[in-house]
């Protein structure tokens, strides 16, 4: 089994910006600008789709929503929706910067395509980012690159 995904925005994925690329594998660091023993350099877990803030969020799949928390600890204005795929159940998808606009206790069954979901601005946080929505899709726990799960091109 393999899974295909539908693009959450059609927008294209975000280029090169004062933060990074969107590209999965795109490098990154974190920790205090100026220190360099305390930055932490780490890759991009996912694929950023280009959006933007207050559009619909489509479900990228036939998935259970599990769980909805937030993409940043203590920072209630980013969320972070977490699926399993229905079709196949050994992938499982995180999406950040979006809030969940669906009715019910978790879990909820949303079908592939739905809007689901409403784009957040995370130029609240990040001044100068191309506003967006991370994609993030692990199979077996192991990170896969969700451009390779595409459907269609974006
Ligand atoms: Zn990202």
């Amino acid at each position: 089994m393999s899974l295909k995904i539908i693009a959450p925005s059609a927008l294209g994925i975000r280029g090169i910006d004062a933060h990074g690329s969107g590209e999965f594998g795109a490098p990154r660091s974190r920790g205090s600008a100026g220190a360099s023993w305390a930055v932490q350099r780490y890759e991009h877990k996912g694929v950023d789709f280009i959006v933007v803030p207050g559009q619909n969020i489509l479900c990228p799949c036939d998935a259970w929503v599990t769980r909805y928390g937030q993409a940043y600890v203590g920072d209630d204005r980013f969320g972070s929706i977490h699926l399993d795929s229905v079709d196949d159940p050994d992938f499982s998808l995180k999406l950040f910067y979006a809030q969940l606009r669906i009715d019910g206790a978790l879990p909820v069954r949303v079908g592939a395509g739905a809007p689901f979901a409403m784009a957040q601005d995370l130029r609240q946080k990040y001044s100068g980012i191309i506003p967006h929505v991370h994609l993030e899709i692990r199979r077996l726990g192991v990170l896969v690159d969700p451009g390779s799960l595409l459907a269609e091109a974006v």
